[in-house]
């Protein structure tokens, strides 16, 4: 396992990670501790979970798991969503008591949705909490989590609160979030990236996303991992394992994993929009748009609808991922057409958005 420095935190972070969200059978709390240990065993040492991932019982898991080990050998990260900083303050308490420890390594503002968000969470009280709480020494680093645009969350990176940041990396949606990752490596922060396989769809479409693949032999899941830990700027992916044989197969992928140069990064863009003429690359050349749609989001959501070959429910899981956007803010278009006179993909966004909002 290669390990990468957390910016400027002094932690050494295993370059997989591990998400507790995907438990296969969370009430059964020995099973999953041991694929924990499995992967604690096989050298990874940043384990993520959050209040509610898995019917609510993956801090619980971690916690019996990790117990069994040694404090200084692992590296625990959860999360708050809570504007309030006393509901901030019951949450990590309650954290600390199912993770079973005395401190929080990593400790999330979680799903930062839009500038307006975080200012609320500021108002609120929750970052005073948080940054109290640090000082306490019941978190050891703060961060934040966003599926916000890049742009967006790089100015929200420069007000100097965080030491890293989590977010939505993959070969569909870089372009949307590249922005955020540059300013986070300006300022020498932690990055963590989640949903490396684009919640399945990279290997649900193998064909399409050849080309993102070194060789025959390199499977989709080996190139799209690589994809994510090629850039300097990451330290590490995190991967929601359901079963041993993942584990191994995420540690084969980044084994001999090497930097990629800005250039080849340009080519993969431009690869991808070739590949994907259908699809949103994220640029954001589309805006602004009068009545403030969030134009890129939308085309997001639209794209993994396109992969999905429109199976049901996927669009709406989208929404939810991209917290506060609802079918009916698609449906305040004038159809101005300012948007697609300047989209790079000359994309039909209006006739989208139109399916979009039903
Ligand atoms: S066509 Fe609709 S989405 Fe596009 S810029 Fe005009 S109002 Fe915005
Ligand atoms: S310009 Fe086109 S490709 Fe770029 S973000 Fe807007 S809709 Fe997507």
């Amino acid at each position: 396992m290669n390990y990468r420095s957390f910016g400027q935190t002094g932690k050494d972070v295993s370059v997989i990670s591990f998400g507790g969200m995907r438990f296969p059978e969370p009430q059964d709390m020995e099973q999953s501790a041991d694929l924990v240990l499995y992967a604690h065993s096989r050298g990874i040492n940043y384990f993520d979970t959050a209040p509610v991932y898995c019917a609510d019982r993956s801090e619980d898991i971690f916690g019996h798991a990790l117990s069994q080990q040694p404090r200084d050998s692992y590296l625990l990260s959860t999360k708050c969503g809570r504007a309030k900083g006393q509901d901030l303050r019951q949450s990590l308490e309650r954290s600390l008591r199912r993770l079973q420890t005395d401190h929080i390594d990593f400790f999330y503002i979680w799903h930062l949705m839009s500038r307006d968000d975080w200012e609320q969470r500021k108002q609120g009280g929750a970052v005073e909490a948080a940054l109290k709480a640090k000082e306490e020494g019941l978190i050891g680093h703060l961060l934040c989590s966003s599926h916000m645009p890049g742009e967006s969350l790089a100015e929200v990176l420069a007000e100097g609160f965080f030491e890293g940041v989590l977010l939505g990396y993959n070969a569909i949606n870089f372009p949307y979030r590249q922005q955020a990752v540059t300013q986070a490596e300006e300022l020498n922060l932690g990055v963590v990236t989640m949903n490396p396989l684009a919640g399945g769809l990279i290997p649900q479409n193998p064909q399409r996303f050849a080309f993102l693949k070194r060789d025959s032999h390199e499977s989709i899941i080996q190139a799209a991992l690589r994809f994510n830990l090629s850039h300097s700027a990451i330290t590490s992916a995190l991967v929601g394992f359901s079963e041993k044989s993942q584990v191994d197969e995420a540690i084969a992928a980044v084994d001999s994993v090497s930097p990629q140069s800005e250039e080849s990064r340009q080519q993969l863009s431009v690869n991808i929009e070739k590949t994907f003429d259908q699809l949103c690359t994220g640029c954001g050349y589309c805006l602004p748009c009068p009545v403030d749609i969030p134009i890129p989001q939308f085309m997001d959501v639209y794209n993994q609808v396109l992969l999905s070959h429109n199976e049901s429910g996927v669009a709406s899981n989208r929404f939810r991922r991209h917290w506060g956007l609802t079918a009916d803010q698609a449906a305040v278009c004038t159809g101005c057409s300012l948007c697609e006179q300047r989209c790079t993909q000359h994309l039909p966004i209006m006739k989208r958005l139109a399916e979009l909002a039903g």
